[in-house]
C-alpha cells in the first residue's frame, strides 16, 4: 500500500509542478489550474489510505472514526466555501481571497506543529526543531496574511506605526524564537507551547501592521512564499512527501514572486519591510497647474485621428469592469487604420497579472499586450496614451521627486506621449496616496467619468466620426 501511496503523491507532485509551469502564460494558465486542482484532489484522496500504526488503514481505524469525520466534514465544508467564493469573489476582491486563503494554508500548518507538540510522544531532535521552525512561520503567515486581508478589505486602516518599531520587530523575533529553542530542549511544556504560538502570532501582526501603499502585493506574496516554507517543514515533520513538494513549489515561487515585485517597484525587500510606505501619511502637496478637462467627443476625435495609441489599464477599468467596452473602442480604432497597444504595468490594479487577466478575459490578442520594458521607449513616438482608471504606475514624481516615497519606482510613461488622456471620476488619489503630477502637465486632459461609461460614450462619438 505504501507505494501505491507514495506513487499517488508524486503524481500530484508532478501535477503541482507542471501546473505552476503552465501558468506561466496567459495561454495555458486556465489548463495549469485544474491541472494543480488535479493534483490537489489526487493528494487529499490519497491521504486517506496512510497506513496506520497498528495495520490497516490509519482513518479507517475503528478507534480513530472522529479523525474520519472531521476530515470529512472539513473537506466537504472548506470544498464547498471555496467552490462558492471562487464564483462570487470580484476580480477586484481577488487579492483579499489570495490573503485569506494563504492564512489558512500557515495557520494549517501551525497547528500541524501545534497536534505534535501536545502528543503524548511529542518530536525530539530535528523533528522537534523543524516543527517548531514550521509552527513559528505558519503562524506569523497566518496573522499577517488575515491582517493583510483586513486592510486590503477596507476593515482597518492601511498602515500603523509605532515608535522603534523595527527594534520591538526585532526583540520580538529573538524572544519567540528562545520560547520556541526551549520547546525543542526542555520538551512542549504547555505554557511554553502557548506562549511560544501567541507571541509568533502578535509578530506576523506587528509584521505586517506597518505595510500598507503600494507595498501590499510585495507583502502578500512573502506571506505566501512563508505558508510554503513552514508547509514544507511540517510535511517533513509527517513524513508527507505531497506536502513537502507542494510547500517547497509554493515556497519558492512566493520567493521568486516576492524578488520580482521588490524589482518592478525598484526597492529592496529590506526597504520594503523596514521603511514602508505608508499609504496615507506621506502624501506629496498637489503639483502646481491646473488639471484641464476634456469630452468624450475630445477624446474619440483624439484618437480617431491619431496614427498610435497606447492604452494604460489601470485599477479603476478593472472595478468599473470597462475591459469589454476598451477593446470594442480599440477594435474600431484599428478599423481607422490606428495602431492600438496595452501597456500593462507589473503591479497595476490590486494582483500581479491583473490587467493581463481582464484584458485577456475580454478577448484583446495577446501579441497586442506589452509589458513596461517592452513598451517603455514606445510613449514618445505615440500619438495618443490613454490612461484608464490608472494612477501610480504612471506617476512621473517616481521619476523626479527624490523626496516622494515612490521615487524609483518604475512607471509607464505616459506622460512622454504627445497627448494623453486619464479617464477617472475625479481626483481621487492613487493606492500609495501620492498626487499625481501627471494629471497637470500641459499635455493631459481629463475625461472625467466612471471607466465603463466614459469609454462608452467615447466609443459611441468615434462611430459618429467614422
Ligand atoms: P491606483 O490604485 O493607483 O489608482 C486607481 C485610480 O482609479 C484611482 O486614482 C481612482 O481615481 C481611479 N478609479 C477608481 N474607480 C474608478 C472607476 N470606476 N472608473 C475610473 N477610474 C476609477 O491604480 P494603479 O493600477 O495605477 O496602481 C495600482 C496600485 O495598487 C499600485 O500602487 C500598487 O502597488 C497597488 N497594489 C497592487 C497590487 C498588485 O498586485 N497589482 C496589489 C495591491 C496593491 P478616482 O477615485 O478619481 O476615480
Amino acid at each position: 500500500m505504501t507505494w501505491v501511496l507514495n506513487g499517488v503523491y508524486l503524481v500530484a507532485a508532478v501535477l503541482f509542478i507542471l501546473g505552476l509551469k503552465a501558468m506561466s502564460s496567459p495561454k495555458t494558465a486556465a489548463a495549469g489550474i485544474k491541472w494543480a486542482g488535479v493534483g490537489m484532489v489526487l493528494a487529499t484522496l490519497a491521504t486517506f489510505f496512510i497506513p496506520g500504526e497498528s495495520g490497516g488503514l490509519a482513518y479507517f481505524a475503528p478507534d480513530k472514526t472522529i479523525n474520519l469525520v472531521l476530515a470529512v466534514v472539513a473537506i466537504v465544508v472548506g470544498g464547498g466555501v471555496a467552490a462558492w467564493l471562487g464564483k462570487v469573489v470580484k476580480m477586484t476582491d481577488m487579492p483579499q481571497m489570495v490573503a485569506i486563503y494563504n492564512g489558512m494554508g500557515g495557520g494549517a500548518a501551525a497547528l500541524i506543529a501545534a497536534v505534535e507538540f501536545t502528543r503524548p510522544v511529542p518530536p525530539t531532535g530535528l523533528h522537534a526543531v523543524l516543527a517548531m521552525l514550521g509552527a513559528f512561520i505558519g503562524s506569523v503567515a497566518f496573522s499577517g496574511s488575515v491582517l493583510a486581508w483586513a486592510k486590503l478589505q477596507g476593515v482597518m486602516g492601511k498602515a500603523v506605526r509605532w515608535p522603534v518599531q523595527n527594534l520591538g520587530n526585532v526583540i520580538h523575533t529573538l524572544v519567540t524564537l528562545g520560547l520556541g529553542i526551549a520547546i525543542v530542549v526542555v520538551g512542549p511544556h504547555p505554557i511554553l507551547v502557548v506562549a511560544f504560538f501567541l507571541m509568533a502570532l502578535i509578530l506576523g501582526l506587528a509584521l505586517t501592521s506597518p505595510i500598507g501603499g503600494a507595498d501590499m502585493p510585495v507583502v502578500i506574496s512573502l506571506l505566501n512564499a512563508f505558508t510554503g516554507l513552514a508547509v514544507g517543514l511540517e510535511g517533513y515533520v509527517l513524513g508527507n512527501p505531497a506536502l513537502i513538494i507542494a510547500g517547497i513549489v509554493v515556497g519558492a515561487a512566493g520567493t521568486l514572486l516576492t524578488l520580482l515585485m521588490a524589482k518592478a517597484m525598484n526597492r529592496p525587500l529590506t526597504n520594503v519591510l523596514f521603511t514602508p510606505i505608508s499609504g496615507e501619511a506621506q502624501s506629496v502637496d498637489g503639483p502646481g497647474g491646473t488639471m484641464k478637462e476634456a469630452s468624450a467627443m475630445d477624446a474619440a476625435a483624439m484618437m480617431r485621428y491619431a496614427e498610435s495609441v497606447i492604452i494604460v489599464p489601470g485599477y479603476g477599468m478593472a472595478v468599473a469592469g470597462a475591459q469589454h467596452k476598451v477593446y470594442e473602442m480599440t477594435k474600431l480604432l484599428e478599423a481607422e487604420g490606428v495602431d492600438v497597444k496595452f501597456a500593462i504595468h507589473p503591479v497595476a490594479g490590486r494582483m500581479p497579472g491583473h490587467m493581463n487577466v481582464l484584458l485577456a478575459e475580454a478577448g484583446v490578442p495577446y501579441d497586442q499586450i506589452f509589458d513596461l520594458d517592452e513598451i517603455n521607449s514606445d510613449f514618445p513616438l505615440c500619438d495618443v496614451a490613454l490612461v484608464i482608471g490608472a494612477n501610480d504606475v504612471v506617476n512621473p514624481v517616481a521619476r523626479t521627486d527624490k523626496s516622494s516615497p515612490i521615487y524609483g519606482m518604475p512607471i509607464l510613461d505616459a506622460d512622454k506621449a504627445r497627448q494623453c488622456i486619464v479617464i477617472k471620476r475625479g481626483r481621487g488619489a492613487g493606492y500609495s496616496g501620492i498626487e499625481n503630477a501627471l494629471f497637470f502637465a500641459d499635455n493631459t486632459s481629463m475625461l472625467y467619468g466612471s471607466a465603463q461609461q466614459a469609454v462608452a460614450e467615447v466609443v459611441t462619438h468615434i462611430k459618429e466620426l467614422s
